[in-house]
């Protein structure tokens, strides 16, 4: 894009007129039209078949970017989880047994069957969950598809994920997982799950179930043997029965901090093993030798993709002194050209909130911003009067002390604070009860180095940022869980070695 930076920088008293939505470009309309195939209504998926649930009780599942039904979901109660525990059960011993490289066909079949069906799940992705076409046809589908291929790899040498010793599925797992990578979240926990020989019983978001559900067909088409993979839709109280099930071996949780703590403290004292994925604040670092336009475009990425639901989304902004005004004078010319709005559009930036409880919660934060004496800065943009919307946001003043400089807002909320030193940058960086992800933009490969090292989080990125590869371990430290998924290391989180 044409970078104006000839323009006074906007804190300065001859502030440049404020750029608005479309001021530059006209844009028009671009939607995507596949077919997502939607049924009225999904039932549950047990023992490799649509199943109409125990509970009798069906959910609404809308689109968030206009508030209209979808579709109804059956609501798995007690009895439904038994009977998918029971099926994951039954099925482990024979999947377990299979060659490797018989496991590891069903995963390649699954891979290419969603990549057959590449565009019918992202329309149903962007559907239900709000995120834009262009993020679920570029990023979420494919990226499903690589952890499969990835993990249908890894299945007939399951002997190289721990070298010299041996392995073994754990039995039964628990899989728990949130609402702002559906398809993905699921691809990260069946992959190296069904590689290793476990069997699964999961269960999807509350908001976010569709793609979840019509995965399921294409695990039958795949052939999948029954009960390998079990479905179970509902809201929190049915992850807490998928938690708290005698049957479980292993529970694997994506979610809030809050909800991750609880499920620890649940399972302390029995053997099940537990990997959490929880939230986080990361720190994204502009040194003062950083390629400014780069990185504003990193800091773009960082926080506006996906609406900034994204735990490891950069939140944070740390930039150096010297070269703060200029940053966050880039920064605010750059948020006036995202496009928000209707998230089928496939030049839309930033669709939809994902649910009206989420908008609210970011909402309350960013006022706590304003109240707490942050400046706060928005495009004049036009918001679609129906359904979840939220402007790209970027709070500049702000201190280590404010809320939303240590809560996790997970929306397109930026905060921006200062440091003048590395080791202060280090210092506030680290300053977080999260350790998820960070960020590093600078010239030199030695402060990379450095500052890769000093940062307390899983996983850090150098000069550019929510780079994903199913082969790269990703989790946190702190409160943002234990545990790794991708890799080999993921893999050992669903093994026995011994
Ligand atoms: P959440 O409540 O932790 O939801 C994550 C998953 O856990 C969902 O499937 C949820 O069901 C389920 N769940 C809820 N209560 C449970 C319980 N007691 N036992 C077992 N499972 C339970 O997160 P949220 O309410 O959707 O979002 C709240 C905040 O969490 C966000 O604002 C964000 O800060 C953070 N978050 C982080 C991530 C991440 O990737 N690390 C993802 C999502 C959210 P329901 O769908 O019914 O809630
Ligand atoms: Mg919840």
């Amino acid at each position: 894009m044409p970078a104006p930076s000839a323009r006074p920088s906007s804190r300065s008293s001859r502030r440049a007129p404020e750029l608005r939505f479309g001021d530059r470009w006209t844009f028009d309309p671009a939607p995507e039209t596949a077919d997502p195939k939607l049924k009225p209504r999904y039932d549950l998926f047990i023992n490799g078949r649509f199943t109409a649930p125990k509970s009798g009780r069906y959910f609404e599942t809308i689109n968030p970017a206009d508030e209209r039904k979808l579709a109804e979901i059956a609501l798995a109660g007690a009895a439904d989880v038994d009977a998918a525990y029971a099926a994951a059960r039954r099925a482990f011993p024979a999947w377990s047994r299979l060659p490797g490289a018989e496991r590891g066909k069903y995963l390649f079949r699954i891979a290419r069957l969603l990549q057959d069906r590449a565009r019918e799940f992202a329309v149903a992705e962007t559907l239900n969950g709000g995120k834009p076409i262009k993020e679920s046809r570029d990023f979420d589908v494919p990226m499903t598809a690589a952890h499969f291929f990835y993990h249908a790899g890894w299945a007939d040498k399951l002997e190289y994920v721990a070298p010299g010793a041996r392995v073994a599925p754990l039995g039964v797992v628990g899989q728990v997982i949130p609402w702002n990578f559906p398809l993905l979240m699921l691809a990260w926990k069946l992959g190296p799950a069904l590689a290793a020989g476990n069997t699964v019983v999961l269960k999807p978001a509350e908001t976010t179930s569709i793609t979840c559900l019509k995965f399921a067909e294409i695990l039958q088409e795949a052939g999948l043997p029954p009960g390998v993979v079990n479905f179970v839709a509902g809201a929190g109280e049915t992850g807490a029965a998928v938690v708290a099930h005698p049957s479980a071996d292993k529970i694997a949780f994506t979610g809030s901090t809050e909800v991750g703590k609880a499920i620890l403290r649940s399972l302390a004292g029995t053997e099940k093993k537990l990997t959490l994925e929880l939230g986080g604040k990361a720190a994204n670092l502009i040194l003062d030798d950083a390629p400014l336009d780069q990185a504003v475009e990193g800091i773009v990425n960082g926080i506006f993709f996906n609406q900034g639901h994204v735990c490891c989304a950069g939140s944070r902004l740390l930039v150096q002194e010297s070269v703060a005004e200029e940053v966050l004078a880039r920064l605010r010319r750059r948020i006036a050209t995202l496009r928000v709005g209707d998230p089928m559009d496939k030049n839309t930036d930033i669709g939809a909130i994902n649910s009206r409880a989420q908008l609210k919660r970011i909402t309350a934060l960013v006022a706590s911003g304003v109240r707490e004496g942050a400046t706060l800065h928005q495009p004049a943009c036009v918001l679609p009067e129906k359904g979840f919307y939220f402007r790209p946001s970027v709070f500049s003043d702000v201190t280590m002390s404010h809320r939303i400089a240590r809560e996790e807002i997970f929306g397109p909320v930026l905060s921006v604070l200062t440091f003048r030193t590395i080791d202060e940058a280090v210092e506030k960086a680290n300053n977080t009860a999260y350790g998820l992800s960070a960020g590093v933009w600078t010239g030199k490969g030695s402060r990379i180095l450095k500052l890769s090292a000093e940062l307390k989080a899983g996983v850090v990125w150098a000069n550019t940022y929510n780079k994903f590869d199913p082969a790269s371990p990703f989790g946190g430290y702190k409160e943002s869980g234990f545990g790794r998924e991708g890799g080999r290391h993921g893999l050992l989180d669903y093994v026995r070695v011994g």
